[in-house]
């Protein structure tokens, strides 16, 4: 877009090598289970990551997706989330992987978590593949997370301004003559 910079913070070696590691620690993990753990994707900007998550994990699995908004102007987070597409299967008893794209604020995390919990699942693991530590607002609970990153706005890998820059194999900070 005009007048945006794109500055490359993770490449996408950097991106792939992390990705496939994550796999390896949900393999073992899930190595012993009696059932495949259910995969869920929070559309849209998790999508580009959980797909490369779930090729490379080692076993059998579930595919499901989620939409959730949170409101608040273009690049913050007012914490009032809400679903905005459900999952198409019963969680109950299950083994439940959550696959989300950034925690920044942890409200999103927060409130999923929260949900997911009322299905009743047997577990819930949450995975996200960037994490803003600097940006915590709330307590959650990530168990994997790929990077912790500063307060910049990222874009690409699934990750979008305006839904654009979804498409970039890398992830780059976004310098916008609107955001500032
Ligand atoms: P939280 O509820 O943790 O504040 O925000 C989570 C959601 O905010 C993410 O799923 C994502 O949609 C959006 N978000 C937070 N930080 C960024 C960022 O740096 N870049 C982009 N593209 N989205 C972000």
């Amino acid at each position: 877009m005009q007048g945006d910079l794109l500055t490359t913070l993770i490449d996408e070696k950097k991106i792939q090598d992390r990705v496939s590691e994550i796999a390896k620690e949900l393999g073992k993990k899930f190595e012993s289970a009696k059932e495949p753990p259910i995969f869920i994707c929070v559309l849209k900007g998790a999508s580009f990551f959980y797909a490369d998550l779930i090729k490379a994990f080692p076993h059998d699995c579930k595919c499901d997706f989620m939409g959730c908004s949170s409101y608040g102007s273009g690049t913050s987070s007012s914490g009032e989330v809400k679903v905005t597409y459900d999952l198409s299967m019963s969680i109950k008893g299950k083994d439940v992987v959550l696959v989300e794209d950034i925690v920044d604020t942890g409200y999103t995390l927060n409130f999923l978590n929260k949900f997911l919990q009322t299905r009743e699942p047997k577990s819930v693991t949450t995975v996200s593949l960037l994490h803003k530590p600097e940006a915590k607002k709330i307590d959650y609970e990530l168990d994997i997370k790929g990077f912790d990153i500063g307060n910049e706005f990222v874009v690409g890998y699934g990750l979008d301004f305006n839904n654009f820059y979804r498409h970039l194999p890398e992830i780059s900070i976004l310098t916008n003559t609107q955001l500032n």
